[in-house]
């Protein structure tokens, strides 16, 4: 075992250390039983799977178990090592073993697996009137989709409600994302921009700036002009009625910082 036990994990196997010792070499026998094998290495997660799936079962197999409740007298031993063990308790810990083998394939399978690009849920309401729509991308990045691990998508619950999670919808001003408009907007935000928002959430020319800087490592400086938002660009090609552009593969790629300009020096000519 690679790690030791933390204490959330011992808490989780049962408290003190003579009990979660005792957990698991109780798995460990139920283990050896069904012939069963351990990973090479195992982390705190592995060691609990393991005594969820096999401790039952092997807390009942130990010979001791049979003499030490009833108090009887047992003059033999079994003819060979855990031959007493009866075939309930077997069939147990051999499903429980089963139900580990799963849990280790799939963990196997997801880690695997490429990472899912998760791209806007669906909107849950149709917006009113006086709410316009803009779908597709983040209104601020522009990006497409947010990119998560299989493992991450799957504790989420599944793809629709990692999408969820990953997306966030705002109702702003148009101001707010750089263009004057005269309905509010309905606009998605991925995670690394509404985390840019801070805590008050709102959002204005300093967060838009905040979520560009993070995104690309640029400092934001005094002359440094706030990023164009990919929303204030859909809109921009709405009122003009030009095709609106595709959301951004990558974040913020609908946006070059214009060159500083280089003021020309005005200072005397050097003598000859
Ligand atoms: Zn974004």
């Amino acid at each position: 075992m690679t790690e030791a036990l933390d204490e959330r994990t011992r808490q989780r196997l049962g408290g003190g250390p003579s009990v979660v010792s005792g957990r698991i070499t109780a798995a460990l026998i139920a283990l050896v039983v069904v012939g069963g094998d351990l990973p090479r290495t195992m982390t705190p997660d592995d060691v609990r799977d393991l005594v969820e799936a096999m401790t039952t079962a092997g807390a009942a197999m130990p010979w001791q178990a049979l003499v030490v409740p009833t108090l009887r007298i047992v003059t033999t031993g079994p003819a060979r090592s855990w031959g007493h063990v009866d075939e309930e308790t077997r069939q147990a810990a051999r499903e429980g073993y089963g139900r580990l083998l799963a849990k280790r394939v799939r963990a196997q399978r997801l880690a695997e697996a490429g990472p899912v690009a998760l791209t806007p849920p669906e909107r849950p309401r149709a917006v009113s009137g006086l709410v316009e729509a803009i779908d597709g991308g983040c209104g601020m990045c522009g990006v497409a989709s947010v990119s998560w691990s299989a493992a991450e998508v799957e504790a989420a619950g599944g793809e629709r409600s990692a999408r969820m999670s990953a997306w966030e919808l705002r109702t702003v001003e148009g101001s707010s994302i750089g263009r004057r408009w005269p309905k509010l907007l309905s606009i998605w935000l991925c995670s690394a921009c509404a985390d840019a928002t801070g805590w008050t959430g709102s959002l204005g020319p300093s967060a838009v700036e905040r979520a560009w800087s993070k995104a690309t490592g640029e400092e934001v400086t005094l002359e440094t002009p706030t990023p164009t938002t990919w929303a204030a660009l859909v809109l921009r090609a709405r009122r003009a009625e030009r095709e609106e552009p595709e959301p951004n593969a990558a974040s913020w790629q609908h946006y070059t910082r214009p060159e500083p300009v280089v003021e020309v020096g005005t200072g005397p000519v050097e003598a000859r």
